[in-house]
């Protein structure tokens, strides 16, 4: 039962994502055909006027499109996950560096870091992609300024907790969120947020990926992710990834042996 819910939680997000595309490219055909058509029908009458200015049309139809197939197959060629035992806290300072210049000077990076923060396992340098994703998401929602908080924490989800969520498993997970003083979402965005291709930013400003790669890879680590975001007023998106079991064990104070007396 739970592999046919993977299978068709599968099937829906192919779906959505075969129909954004379709939807996407079906318009830049039409920009192509029609450019073409008009341009067509005027050098059979004879005339040369616009034909330069159609043409150049259906040239930049065309150069959308290939982008969109480009993007889709980065999307596809994903590297297969190849999870490690992460310290999140290491990693983000690591990269702290590389936000602040994301992130620009009129932005305040800021870390809240748990102190006893479990280790997590994932793919640590997918973790760095999705980290990125939303620092730019942070920063693109706050072109006056404003604070950027990435905040770690250990998180305990019992199983009442999880009762009404649908994608999570009770158990014990490490959380990174990366929070923003930034517009915030109205609660449609939020709902769509997460779906392949949506994006409310201008045509080559956002590929509407960044979110769904970034929810994709806490599913795939048997994680997952969620957004508070309240218009006017900032976002933040939680990143839950699993605690390592592994370290979880390697934590217990093994007794020393018991010496049996020299007799
Ligand atoms: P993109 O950033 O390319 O648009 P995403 O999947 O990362 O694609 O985000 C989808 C949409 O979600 C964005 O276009 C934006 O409307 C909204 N969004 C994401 N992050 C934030 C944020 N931190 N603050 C406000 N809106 C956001």
């Amino acid at each position: 039962l739970e592999e046919q819910l993977r299978q068709s939680q599968k099937m829906e997000a192919v779906g959505q994502l075969t129909g954004g595309i379709a939807h996407d490219f079906n318009n830049m055909i039409q920009g192509i055909t029609g450019s073409l058509q008009i341009a067509t029908r005027r050098l059979a009458q004879g005339r040369t006027d616009e034909i330069d200015s159609f043409m150049a049309r259906a040239i930049t139809s065309a150069g959308r499109a290939a982008a969109l197939t480009h993007r889709l197959l980065a999307f596809s060629r994903r590297q297969p996950l190849d999870p490690r035992s992460v310290d999140a806290n290491a990693l983000v300072v690591s990269l702290a560096d590389m936000f602040r210049r994301t992130i620009g000077e009129r932005i305040i990076l800021q870390l809240v870091q748990a102190p006893g923060l479990w280790k997590t396992l994932c793919d640590p340098n997918q973790l760095e992609s999705a980290l990125l994703n939303l620092v730019i998401n942070a920063r693109d929602a706050m072109p006056n300024g404003g604070t950027l908080t990435i905040e770690t924490r250990n998180a305990e989800l019992d199983k009442d907790y999880v009762r009404r969520l649908a994608d999570v498993r009770p158990g014990q997970y490490v959380c990174v969120s990366v929070c923003d003083t930034g517009t915030g979402m109205s609660p449609e965005t939020i709902s769509r947020a997460f779906d392949p291709f949506f994006t409310t930013k201008a045509i080559g400003q956002g590929t509407g990926l960044g979110l769904s790669m970034t929810y994709g890879f806490a599913r795939q680590s048997e994680g997952f992710a969620r957004i508070y975001s309240k218009l006017g007023e900032g976002t933040s998106v939680n990143l839950y990834l699993p605690r390592d079991v592994n370290e979880a064990e390697a934590d217990i104070v093994q007794p020393e042996p018991v010496r049996a007396p020299v007799a």
